[in-house]
């Protein structure tokens, strides 16, 4: 059995995680809900930092909020001297509800509306990361109408694709994010961009792809990307201050996930650019990550209730329980593959192997395969693991099932980050039919 973070098991047999007991967060707060182990998000922002400042490499450490967006997690990555990365209105309404500081936030997005940008400007953010020519004219515009300044980057394809367990570089690349670095595109870019009064330019991004176990990626990326930025001082006498080389760092879903410690991938690309830079007599830029899973992965827990079982013969055994696919959609749409244990019996071997399904009326509503537990029965309390990015960002109503609450963990104390959603919530969006509140009838 593995345990992440701060996760232990107390003398009566039940799962901790920050010190506190699952079995009575789970009867103060109710399941499903979702436990996030705020010392191992602490811990793994500081070692992406200390990481630079051991290279003594200017950098910025970025959390990529879409894996999972509340105003209590920007709060903690606010304490944690984060930037952040939004990829809309919303988010970015988020970031300003928790009083993030505006320089330190970074827009994304391949299709940013005029109001997202308006709002990004009206409130003065760091930096937007750039993705086509349609952007670059509506931030022409914005910036030249308000006379303000804005720092952008040019987000590129650096035909450098990374997957879980391969890489492979590509010519030309198919994807709907960004400038292609090889075609010209994003020389085109650069040039519309580089005189203009209010915009500056800082350099260049990419993000080459997520859950991803070895460096080799992230350092053709840097190499594409420098090479890019020494042509362009060649071309048009100008240095790029930033080189932003994104996320996707991989973590440990199950045992067949062997990620390496998430600071080595970011010592290696910054170790190959300052190569780079020293060789070419090129000032080192500052590196910028943008982390998402990797800070918020393994730091999320699920815990369900045991409700209903099936035995179908010589097959399997379905254990349902009081969640699904409306809180963590992952598994049935990516056919994502996660571990559990029974949290209450943390003691007893975890030697039954059964189907963990959801209770959405979906047949496709499985959250794991073959999960191996201690003989799960109604009202066991089970534990769902890593479920910390991408799931309650992704979770939805279907079924009308309100989203679980989610609480936050540190030090022995635990505190509400989003509270559980009534029935009252579920329908707060709905209108009722004039015709039917007059009692007419068709
Ligand atoms: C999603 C995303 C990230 C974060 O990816 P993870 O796999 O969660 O680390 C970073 N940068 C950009 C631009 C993204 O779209």
């Amino acid at each position: 059995m593995y345990l992440y973070g701060t996760q232990s098991v107390n003398d009566e047999g039940h799962l901790t995680i920050g010190g506190v007991d699952t079995v009575s967060l789970a009867n103060t707060y109710g399941t499903p809900l979702m436990v996030y182990d705020i010392a191992l998000f602490r811990e793994r922002a500081q070692a992406f930092k200390q990481t630079f400042e051991q290279l003594e490499i200017e950098a910025e450490v970025a959390y990529a909020s879409k894996a999972f967006s509340s105003i209590a997690i920007y709060e903690v990555a606010k304490e944690e001297g984060l930037s952040l990365d939004v990829v809309s209105g919303g988010e970015l309404y988020t970031a300003i509800q928790a009083d993030f500081p505006r320089e330190k936030i970074h827009f994304h997005g391949n299709n940013k509306s005029m109001e997202e940008l308006v709002y990004a400007f009206d409130e003065e953010i760091g930096c937007i990361v750039i993705d086509n020519f349609t952007e670059i004219d509506m931030i022409h515009k914005l910036a030249t109408d308000r006379q303000q300044k804005m720092n952008v980057l040019l987000r590129v394809t650096p035909g450098v694709e990374a997957s879980t367990h391969a890489y492979i570089t590509t010519g030309q690349e198919d994807s709907k994010f960004g400038f292609d670095l090889k075609n010209g595109q994003a020389d085109e870019a650069f040039k519309r961009l580089l005189h203009h009064e209010y915009i500056d330019v800082l350099g260049m991004h990419c993000h080459i792809g997520s859950q991803i176990f070895e460096t080799i990626g992230f350092e053709l990326a840097a190499k594409a990307l420098f090479k890019k930025m020494l042509e362009w001082r060649q071309r048009f006498e100008v240095i790029c201050p930033v080189l932003n080389l994104g996320g996707g760092f991989g973590i440990r879903y199950t045992e067949e996930d062997q990620p390496l410690a998430p600071a080595q991938y970011v010592k290696e690309m910054a170790e190959v650019a300052l190569e780079i830079a020293l060789q070419n007599d090129y000032p080192m830029p500052a590196i910028w990550i943008e982390p998402g899973r990797s800070l918020v992965g393994d730091a999320g827990t699920t815990l369900y209730k045991v409700g209903s079982m099936k035995e179908v013969p010589n097959t399997r055994t379905y254990i349902a329980v009081d969640g699904g696919m409306s809180d963590n959609i992952r598994p049935a749409l990516y056919d994502a593959k996660y571990t559990a244990v029974t949290a209450n019996k943390m003691h007893e071997a975890h030697d039954e192997k059964v189907t963990l399904a959801g209770k959405c009326c979906e047949s496709g509503d499985k959250l794991i395969e073959e999960a191996l537990l201690a003989s799960p029965k109604q009202d066991d309390l089970i534990a769902m693991f890593c479920t910390g990015a991408y799931s309650y960002s992704m979770a939805s109503n279907y079924n009308r099932l309100p989203r679980p609450a989610v609480v936050f963990v540190e030090n022995h104390q635990h505190e509400l980050a989003i509270r559980r959603e009534t029935y009252e919530d579920i329908v707060r969006l709905d209108v009722s039919l004039q015709r039917t509140k007059r009692g007419e009838t068709v």
